[in-house]
Formats: C-alpha cells, structure tokens, sequence
C-alpha cells in the first residue's frame, strides 16, 4: 500500500466520520457536550418587571424635582419582598418599599434606591430623582418568547447551562459520546498491577489512550489484552469492532508476530491507508468496518499517543459534535538547531518557554518513540515540514499546543 502524507491521511479519516445522533442529558451533566438541537424559549425572561435595588417603587412625576436640599416626601404604602406579589397600587404621592428581584407594583415606574432617600416612619423622603424608569428590570428585557437562544452545535459553557435553566429546560438534547474500544495486542504486555515477568512490560497504551479519549470527548472502554496469533487478535478485533470506533496497538509493523492488518482483512476491515509519512507513528493503519472507524495505532508508547492527537482527536471529536476538531498552534522560535528526518513530516516534543510575546521551542530531548516520558516532558509537538533536514535556531516554526494548563499562569492577574 503506498504511504500518504500527513494531510492526506487526516482528510480520508475526516471523510468517513460524521457526528454521532443526540442524547437527552440532564443539565447538570452538559457542561462542554454539543447541543444537537436550537433552542427556543417558551417564556419571557425576566418573567415580570422587577426593581435591581433595594429602594422605594415610585411615580417618577411625583419626584422629579427632588433633590438634597429639596427632598420629596412620599407615604409608604408596603413593603414588597423578593418572592412575594405586590397588593397596592402606587397612586400619587405614594411609594412602596421594594427589595432587589421583587415585583414591580401596579402604577410605579421607577426605583429609587436606598441610598437616596431617607426613611421616617410612615414615609420615606426622596433625596435624588434619577432619569425616569431607573433601577427596573423589564419583563422579557433579557428573553423573548420564541427568541432562539442557543443554536445547534454550541459547545455548552456554564453561562448557557444557567441561561436554558432560566428558561425551563432541565433537560437537553446532546451529541452522543462516541465509544471507543481500546486493545492492546501483544504477547509481552502485562496487567499494570501484575508482577512483571522476564521479557514482560506494563501496558501503559490503554491507559494513556483511555485518558486521552476522555480529553477527546470519548468513553474509552478498555478490552482484555490480545496476544500475538492471528486468532487471538481476531477474536479480539471482531468484540471491538462493536464499539463507535476501535484504536487497537502494537501489531501493524512489518515483524514476524504482527497481526493486526491480517486480522482486518479477515474481518472484512476495509484498509483506507497503512503507513504514513511522519515520524513518529510511521506504520499507522486506518480502516472501516460498515461505516465505523478502525485505528491501527502503532505499538510504541509515544507513536500511539501522537497518533492519537494527531488523527484519533479529530475524528472522535467530529463524532462527538464539535465542529472545532484540532488543537491549537502557535508560532514559536526554535531555541536550537533540531536535526529531523528528511522526506517525513515530524512532530518534534518540545516544551514552549514565554519570550515578550511570543514562544521559544526547545527539545524535550531524546525524539525515540518508546521514550514516553518526553512526551509527558513538552506540551507541544513542533511540525517539521517533509523537505526539512534540520530546523535551525532562531527560525519560526509551528507548534500544535496538547496542553492547555502550562498556558495558565500561576501568577495572579490583577
Ligand atoms: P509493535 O508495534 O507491536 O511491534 O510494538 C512496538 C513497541 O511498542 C514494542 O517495544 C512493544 O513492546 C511496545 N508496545 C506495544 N504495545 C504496547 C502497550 N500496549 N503498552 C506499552 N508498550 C507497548
Ligand atoms: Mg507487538
């Protein structure tokens, strides 16, 4: 099969997946799902006219002319609560007292707040007019009924959770979560909390891929490890092939006890592209079984997991509804000389330290793709375009940025 480039591969992935139907959800769990509906309001918000202080309901034609000087005294007819109903009509030469969110009542058109008038029992002096209708929020000022107030494809954020509670809805339509079969082939690879025999390591992959599902928007649903014989990893295929999408890793290289690609032909997994030009994740494999999407992830720690951000993202966060599929880049300045390899596109690990306004890119180190704490070292992957040898110190670069949180400052920002 003939390798493709990086582009190339993330296209054909692109084209074969599309968001997955809606769920209903409670509120309180929508926080960042995909709203698979519009959302109109069947009320008005606010639901009636209310004061935004605590102050005195009035006719602002009775107290236009007051001033410190020259106060307005009006009597006070009652005292309106948040929550209760009002019972009086404010007529000439009268007020109501009125507390923050209660209704407005009959007759008044204005708040005046607390601090501008002064209180005497039976009445309340007006020290200060204010421009008619002040400090009174307005029925539907904020929703109208019928308005849309949130469209299809919104990714759920705490002020639209508060906003659909305000008009009713307890309940949303989402994008379903796609879930994501992980196996693990290989005869060397033990259970993480197994003693580890001679010639046995842990299986770190599920673990690391399980986590970066998550990230993704996905539920990864870890199987039993597959050992390497053509049976075993088809058994294992055909109970993961059941699941939204299947990441298998390991077993799509060119070695004696690689499987997985016969498997998928066996199971009628059809093949779109094996190995693509980059570096690391050279032997990845992509393919679909009715419709669902097959990834062959390489079996070394870090080319499963930037294969993963690279290609797997996208498309589960395609499925999950997001319309916003990848991570974000950066310019940065390389901060040495960075040898690569000629002809492939590679993802440099590089960690990304603050210079004025922008970044600098240095190398976490050794570039091996089994030596994964390189990865866990740099938050970023700087693309090294195809034609490249080296990327030279103090040349521009782009870098895709994994990691949200080193972008935080710790520092206090007022
Ligand atoms: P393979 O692609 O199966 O030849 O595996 C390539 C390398 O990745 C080998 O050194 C494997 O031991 C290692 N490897 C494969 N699967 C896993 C896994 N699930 N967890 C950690 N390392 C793995
Ligand atoms: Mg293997």
């Amino acid at each position: 099969m003939r390798m493709i480039s990086v582009h190339e591969a993330l296209t054909q992935i692109l084209e074969t997946v599309s968001p997955l139907a809606g769920e209903r959800i409670s509120l309180f769990e929508a926080t960042g799902r995909v709203l698979a509906e519009e959302v109109q309001s069947v009320r008005k918000v606010p639901p009636f006219t209310n004061s935004a202080m605590d102050g005195y309901a009035v006719r602002h034609d009775d107290i236009q002319s007051a001033q410190a000087d020259q106060p307005v005294a009006l009597s006070v007819l009652e005292v309106i609560q948040a929550g209760a109903v009002p019972t009086k009509t404010v007529e000439a030469k009268t007020a109501s007292k009125i507390m923050t969110g209660a209704v407005l009542p009959p007759g008044a058109d204005t708040v005046i707040k607390v601090e501008d008038t002064q209180e005497q029992p039976g009445q309340v002096f007006i020290h200060k007019a204010g421009p008619k209708g002040n400090n009174v929020r307005a029925s539907g000022e904020d929703i109208q009924p019928g308005q849309t107030i949130l469209k299809s494809g919104r990714v759920l954020r705490p002020a639209d959770i508060g906003l659909l509670a305000s008009v009713g809805r307890s309940f949303v339509l989402v994008h379903q979560h796609p879930r994501v079969a992980i196996l693990s082939t290989g005869d060397e690879l033990a259970e993480v909390d197994m003693p580890l025999q001679p010639g046995q390591i842990v299986n770190s992959n599920a673990y690391t891929l399980a986590a970066a599902v998550r990230e993704a928007g996905g539920q990864p649903v870890p199987l039993a490890i597959a050992r390497d014989s053509l049976e075993e990893t088809r058994a294992a295929l055909e109970e993961a092939v059941r699941h939204d999408v299947v990441l298998s890793t390991g077993g799509v290289s060119v070695g004696d006890f690689d499987f997985v690609k016969a498997a998928m032909d066996d199971i009628g997994i059809e093949r779109l592209f094996w190995r693509v030009a980059q570096k690391p994740g050279k032997p990845l494999t992509f393919g679909l079984l009715r419709g669902r999407p097959y990834f062959g992830l390489p079996g070394n720690p870090v080319s499963a997991l930037v294969c993963f951000y690279l290609y797997t993202w996208a498309a589960l966060r395609r499925m999950g509804g997001y319309r916003r599929l990848f991570f974000p880049t950066v310019q940065v300045t390389l901060g040495e000389d960075i040898s690569k390899a000629q002809g492939l596109t590679e993802f440099v690990r590089c960690q990304l330290t603050r210079n004025g306004p922008g970044y600098v890119a240095h190398s976490t180190g050794t570039q091996s793709s089994g030596v994964l704490s390189s990865l866990s070292l740099g938050e970023s992957l700087v693309i090294g375009p195809p034609e490249m040898a080296l990327l030279r110190k103090g040349t521009t670069a782009t870098a895709i940025v994994l990691d949200r949180e080193e972008f935080m400052p710790a520092e206090l920002p007022f």
